[in-house]
């Protein structure tokens, strides 16, 4: 039984609180924590935890001597201290993404897992736990396609639902981020360069989201020549995940999601979610199964490891650069550690 803390009870927080309470076999969560006081005892409170300790400093939960994984869903700006701190004592830690906000801060995190002399960091980039896009990389990898040339994909959210101060550069580290991160793990290659395009705007940007240029189209090369293009659509008609890959022999497309047709007053319609938790939440639910079924028998976490958060961090700052000199940038990347090269 995998003993856990959660750090950062907020809205992500609260739900892995419940997943890995009630969902997930193998595990007990013993300790949280959150900055806001009261924050995490209303919650547990809610859910019917109220047994579980409740600390006011992420750095007393980590010392706590029966916390053996700290997950942490805490604000993006908060990952890389609470990482460090786990890793200096010791403890496996489950960083939800971006593993953080500057590719120096993940290069440290990586130096800290390094030192442990294993495999001890996991970053929450749930896509690769979704059957679709596991699907994808299966006929990728079995030579269904042919050699990748090019892909297409979506990532629009549900009008309005960004809070105000939702800028640009947020809809890069928070929206595209998981684009960056799934397409390097299915193409299994580095990336070159990107450009960042500014369509035509928004009218409800200009009143609602005054920082954000929305739409966004992003154009990834990778080294071997493969373009990627991503549209980000942070105030779209509702939660939409797209991803087609075209290949030498084929074309392969993630599934929609699955909805009843409904005919009615002369016209067929499907729903079209619009909460990101009901898109992945199986893809969660998975995520949390494989870790806790990993460390109870001693095996090696396998899922992205503080690397991947590193690509995508460096990847993150080459677009948001791109934003804003709206040239091509540069993807540079530090040579990559021997101890991470066996990972995929
Ligand atoms: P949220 O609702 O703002 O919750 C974060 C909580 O952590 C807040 O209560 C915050 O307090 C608290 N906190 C900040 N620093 C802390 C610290 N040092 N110690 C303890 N608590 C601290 O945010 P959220 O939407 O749940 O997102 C949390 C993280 O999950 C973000 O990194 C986000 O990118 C990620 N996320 C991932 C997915 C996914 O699909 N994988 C989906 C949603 C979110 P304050 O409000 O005072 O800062």
């Amino acid at each position: 039984m995998i003993k856990v803390g959660v750090v950062g009870i907020g809205k992500i927080g609260e739900d892995h609180l419940n997943r890995l309470q009630n969902r997930v076999s193998g595990v007990e969560v013993v300790a949280v924590c959150d900055i806001v006081p009261n924050k995490a005892k209303e919650a547990l409170k809610r859910l019917n935890l109220e047994h579980i300790k409740d600390y006011a400093d992420y750095k007393d939960l980590v010392k706590d001597s029966e916390v053996e994984l700290v997950v942490c869903t805490a604000n993006n700006e908060a990952h890389a201290e609470i990482a460090l701190e786990a890793l200096n004592n010791g403890k496996y830690v489950f960083v939800e993404k971006p593993l953080s906000m500057t590719a120096e801060e993940c290069q440290a995190i990586m130096e800290a897992e390094q030192k442990n002399g294993k495999r001890m960091v996991q970053v929450g980039f749930m896509r690769r736990y979704d059957p679709g896009y596991q699907q994808l990389k299966k006929y990728i990898v079995e030579g269904e396609i042919g050699a990748p040339l090019m892909m297409h994909c979506r990532h629009f959210n549900t009008y309005l639902s960004q809070p105000k101060d939702y800028e640009s550069e947020r809809a890069i580290v928070e929206t595209f981020i998981h684009e960056i991160e799934i397409v390097h793990w299915l193409l299994d290659e580095e990336y070159k360069n990107v450009k960042v395009y500014f369509p035509k705007r928004a009218d409800i940007t200009k009143e609602y989201s005054k920082g954000l240029q929305d739409p966004q189209v992003i154009v990834i090369e990778t080294e071997s020549g493969v373009n990627v293009v991503t549209e980000v659509f942070v105030n779209a008609y509702g939660y939409d995940i797209h991803c087609d890959i075209v290949g030498e022999l084929g074309m392969a497309q993630l599934p929609a999601v699955p909805s009843v047709t409904l005919s009615k007053a002369a016209k067929r319609s499907t729903d079209i979610l619009t909460d990101w938790k009901e898109r992945f939440i199986a893809a969660y639910d998975v995520e949390f199964q494989d870790i806790a079924d990993r460390l109870n028998s001693g095996r090696e976490l396998n899922g992205p490891c503080s690397w991947d958060g590193y690509v995508a961090a460096v990847t993150a700052d080459a677009s948001i650069k791109s934003q804003k000199t709206g040239e091509t940038e540069e993807i540079k990347l530090m040579e990559k550690p021997e101890f991470y090269k066996n990972f995929k």
